[in-house]
């Protein structure tokens, strides 16, 4: 007998117009990040002088699509899918922003990642906007075959929205290059011929680039080793702690790790290890690919998820999700930076409570930039056909996040604020800039 699960009311393409007239179930699990989002930007648009109008302009969303459809199970059943794509600002350039496959997923949290994600291609001047889709759905819960029908049924009814010159998707948390390669291959059979540059991510093979899957955690610490330079700080044998062991949390450890650094607290969802002296990461990920677990790793003691964030140490990376440093445990940080390889892990309560505490928090929108720097990357060399070496990839990064991380920081000396509000007050003003710029149509 065919089953189906709820759905949301509706299924719409529209302009949204404040965006709050949209209710729909799953959006009190995730409307903090969309509160967080509205703060930072109400915050940081005091040390703008806008003209009249563009604050409104700037914290909408542009194009909302909602999508709900069916997806036929291996048991024969059918199942309903919800899922979203959300394009916040195309001043720049074409939207640019990953895909999000998990059970918290909802249109609030959508939109926020979405802003996000423009001020995130802005601080670190790369020619795109903002988007974000996502699909209520636990991809650990499905199949391979579900996994990809799920994926090819949703890219087919976002597809309007999409191509090489309006909205690229990436991978986000739940989503990974060989969805990334199913997306690509769904939207080329719809179109008749390839069509790499439509989604970043994917497989080398199918026209990924090198170094894209280990860009975020890359320039994670390339920006972090610069903020460190900066301070005047020792990087080697610094102590660092990761939040998260996805693909941000590993890459960010492991390079940490080869930069010299001690890295002496990692976590997953189901748990973190300590060691004071420094993990043995490439261990650790040996044993985690033998294991699928860091649970009995020997080379560390196991802690909680409280005692990692509350850990003494240089650097705490949060690379898990959204809402991880809040008004409960902020006081109990005890890091000298946090460098934020998760978008969104701090509220605006838990930023003033850091700031207050002397602690140096380098913001997501920059500190996580380097995966839709190489996703950019990977779309020029699509267009051209002509490949890079990972070398060059590497260094092209790490000149645009050096960059970045300067802009930032002296906007930030300049005008007497934190990093965040740095961040957000020089890419809110480059795309009103590019507003003004443009002029309004018609
Ligand atoms: N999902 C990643 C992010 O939040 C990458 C987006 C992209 O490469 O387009 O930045």
């Amino acid at each position: 007998m065919a089953t189906f699960s709820v759905a949301p009311p509706e299924m719409s393409l529209k302009t949204s117009n404040g965006n709050s007239a949209i209710v729909e179930q799953a959006a009190v699990l995730q409307e903090s990040a969309f509160i967080t989002a509205m703060t930072q930007f109400d915050h940081a648009v005091q040390f703008l002088n806008l003209d009249p109008g563009y604050d409104q302009l700037l914290k909408t969303c542009k194009r909302e699509l909602t999508v709900v459809f069916p997806v036929k199970m291996d048991n024969g059943d059918i199942r309903m899918f919800t899922g979203y794509r959300v394009h916040h600002n195309t001043a720049r350039g074409p939207s640019k922003g990953g895909i999000r496959y998990s059970m918290n997923v909802s249109l609030d949290e959508v939109r926020a990642l979405a802003m996000w994600m423009t001020w995130k291609c802005a601080v670190v001047n790369i020619p795109y906007g903002g988007a974000k889709g996502g699909v209520l759905v636990d991809p650990k819960k499905l199949t391979l075959h579900e996994l990809e029908g799920v994926t090819r049924r949703y890219t087919t009814e976002i597809a309007p929205l999409l191509s090489p010159e309006g909205d690229i998707p990436a991978p986000d948390m739940g989503t990974n290059p060989q969805i990334m390669a199913w997306m690509m291959d769904t939207y080329s059979m719809h179109r008749g011929y390839s069509v790499p540059a439509v989604v970043t991510g994917k497989p080398v093979n199918i026209g990924g680039s090198a170094g894209r899957l280990e860009a975020t955690g890359r320039g994670v610490m390339y920006t972090v080793r610069e903020a460190f330079k900066t301070y005047g700080w020792k990087l080697d044998g610094a102590s660092v702690a990761v939040q998260g062991f996805g693909n941000v949390g590993s890459i960010s450890a492991m390079t940490a790790y080869e930069m010299g650094c001690k890295v002496i607290a990692l976590s997953d969802v189901e748990g973190g290890l300590y060691n004071a002296k420094g993990i043995d990461l490439p261990k650790l990920r040996q044993f985690r690919k033998e294991h699928s677990s860091l649970k009995g790793f020997s080379g560390a003691e196991p802690i909680t998820n409280a005692e990692l964030i509350a850990l003494p140490c240089d650097v705490l990376i949060p690379a898990a999700m959204e809402d991880q440093i809040n008004h409960s445990n902020a006081r109990t940080v005890r890091a000298r930076m946090v460098a934020e390889g998760a978008n969104g892990p701090t509220t605006p309560d838990a930023d003033r409570i850091l700031n207050e505490n002397g602690i140096v928090v380098i913001p997501d929108i920059l500190c996580n930039a380097g995966g839709v720097v190489v996703s950019y990357f990977e779309w020029v060399q699509d267009m051209q056909q002509l490949f890079w070496e990972e070398d060059d990839v590497n260094r092209r990064l790490e000149r645009i996040m050096l960059r970045s991380f300067h802009d930032v920081y002296d906007t930030a000396r300049g005008m007497n604020i934190d990093l965040r509000t740095a961040a957000l007050v020089l890419a809110i003003g480059r795309v009103a800039e590019a507003t003004r710029t443009r002029g309004l149509y018609p």
